[in-house]
């Protein structure tokens, strides 16, 4: 029975990020919207917080980049990698293309936010179009985005700045770009990692091995982390070339926490 549902939420999740891409023009602006889980939206402006960052930090990929909110979202559970990754807000975004539920997806990313707890990964999930995240609680307390990164988009980690770059990883994700896409930079005493490898960088049990996008991520213990709330110069050249291209199949079907 669980792998009959599992392989029907996969089969919809990949139709749904089909049907997304068919209906995208070139040169359309990159669509985000934001949900949020009931709990979520007793918080206060978590989702124009989101919005700030993200109209912020995926600028520079695309000519314009348009977050909206979409509302809230009734949800099962506040897991927010466990909506994602076993199918219950791809199917429910699914259901609102077809005009059976209230929820209106868009063709780029459809992130929901959740209350849930941001200590035990994994905390959230992305795939194609659609990625989930917990943390509403310490978004509500994050910073404003000019606040928060300055000039050098640099920011110390703290649970709701990670909880944002976590976000930012999984939104990534959603957009076809993977782990070897992130980059940890030594600089004197500071380890600096981007959004695809967010803390990862500093995981014990992470694969130090080279990423697609930065060399070996550099050993850690010891030094100061910080979060680079911009997504490496690599990454935004995958997004870039997927704009240009139509997609890459190959990191289309990247997913994961
Ligand atoms: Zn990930």
């Amino acid at each position: 029975m669980k792998r009959r549902v599992f392989l029907g939420t996969v089969g919809s999740a990949a139709s749904l990020g089909t049907l997304a891409y068919t209906t995208r023009s070139d040169d359309d602006a990159l669509a985000v919207r934001i949900w949020l889980s009931e709990r979520a939206g007793r918080y206060d402006g978590v989702a124009d917080r989101v919005r700030e960052f993200l109209a912020r930090t995926l600028a520079p990929e695309r000519r314009r980049v348009e977050p909206t909110v979409g509302g809230t979202v009734a949800v099962s559970t506040e897991d927010a990698a466990r909506l994602t990754s076993r199918g219950e807000w791809p199917l429910a975004l699914a259901a609102g293309r077809l005009g059976r539920r209230d929820i209106d997806p868009v063709s780029g990313v459809n992130l929901l936010v959740t209350d849930g707890g941001m200590r035990d990964a994994p905390t959230g999930y992305g795939g194609p179009r659609v990625a989930s995240v917990g943390g509403a609680r310490h978004i509500e307390r994050l910073e404003s985005v000019d606040d928060l990164l300055g000039d050098d988009w640099v920011a110390p980690v703290t649970t709701a700045a990670r909880t944002m770059h976590v976000l930012l990883h999984e939104v990534g994700h959603a957009l076809g770009l993977a782990h070897r896409h992130g980059v940890a930079a030594r600089s004197g005493d500071t380890v600096v990692a981007t959004p695809m490898l967010s803390s990862y960088a500093w995981a014990p049990d992470f694969d130090p091995s080279p990423t697609r996008c930065g060399g070996a991520i550099p050993q850690t213990d010891g030094l100061e982390r910080r979060l680079d709330f911009a997504f490496s110069a690599c990454a935004r050249r995958e997004l870039d070339d997927d704009g240009r291209d139509g997609g890459r199949p190959e990191t289309r079907r990247q997913a994961g926490d």
